[in-house]
């Protein structure tokens, strides 16, 4: 028994990282998980099933406002509805300063990021306005609320997302659906470990201004993740919580 049992979620992003980490803290708190990626997540929704939880994975690009549309869709009818989701799936732009980003570049981040983002949220509003309610998280990032080196149409992103999130807070909030953005400082996943990869002294220079000391684990994101999607986070929407070990306010 948990706080999400006989509830529906669905991850984007959920291959690894943080996505994956979220889609296994549904499962353990007791919905049934899509976990839905471009590379489909067979290995790690059997994983699941294997260990006695409710798991299935879906193969799609949130790009693609067809497949997305089709992909809710595929949801409803299999499951019945949508009582939470978590919009991650990200990539970052090549670490640059702003005026040596392509327009290519730019384009391919704001397709996955923030379009990608905006085809989710207004399939599952559809759905959850059928059915009365639910709640939505969006991954924007630390660096929604700040900046950071290199990344500026990531970081366009992410700072959009949390306006995004606003806004439809406020325009659904009266229907029962709850929308928040999580922003997660630094966190050891296959992102942040390319990014360290390519510099190897950034993972140093960044613990330097982490007051917690550490890069954050995905575990710590989905457990904020969870708390917001659960009836305990009934009165927190539209909000963007960071989850950071305090780096961006040092
Ligand atoms: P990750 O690269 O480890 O995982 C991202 C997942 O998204 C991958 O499995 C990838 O296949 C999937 N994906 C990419 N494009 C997709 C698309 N078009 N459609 C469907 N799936 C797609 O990244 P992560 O670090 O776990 O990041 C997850 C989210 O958290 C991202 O939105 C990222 O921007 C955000 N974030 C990460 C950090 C960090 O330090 N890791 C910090 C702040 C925010």
């Amino acid at each position: 028994m948990g706080t999400m049992n006989e509830k529906v979620a669905m991850v984007t992003g959920a291959a690894a990282g943080i996505g994956l980490a979220s889609a296994e803290a549904f499962a353990k708190a007791g919905a049934t998980v899509v976990l839905v990626d471009i590379n489909e997540p067979k290995e790690q929704a059997g994983k699941l099933v294997s260990e006695g939880y409710k798991a299935v994975a879906y193969r799609c690009n949130v790009s693609d406002t067809q497949a997305v549309k089709e992909m809710i869709d595929w949801i409803v009818a299999t499951y019945g509805r949508l009582d939470a989701a978590l919009n991650n799936a990200g990539i970052q732009t090549p670490q640059r300063p702003m005026a040596e980003i392509t327009d290519e570049e730019f384009d391919r981040t704001v397709a996955v990021d923030l379009k990608g983002v905006w085809n989710c949220m207004r399939y599952e509003i559809i759905q959850m306005l059928k059915q009365g309610g639910g709640a939505i998280v969006n991954t924007s990032s630390q660096g929604g609320v700040t900046g950071f080196p290199g990344q500026a149409a990531y970081i366009a992103c992410k700072h959009a997302v949390i306006g995004l999130t606003r806004t439809a807070a406020i325009d659904y909030s009266a229907k029962g659906i709850r929308i928040n953005a999580i922003c997660p400082g630094v966190i050891r996943t296959p992102m942040a470990e390319e990014l360290i990869r390519r510099n190897p002294d950034l993972e140093k220079e960044l613990v330097r201004d982490i007051p917690a000391g550490r890069l954050g684990k995905p575990e710590e994101i989905a457990n904020a993740v969870l708390w917001l999607c659960s009836p305990q986070a009934s009165f927190v929407d539209g909000h963007a919580l960071l989850v950071d070990g305090a780096f961006s306010i040092h």
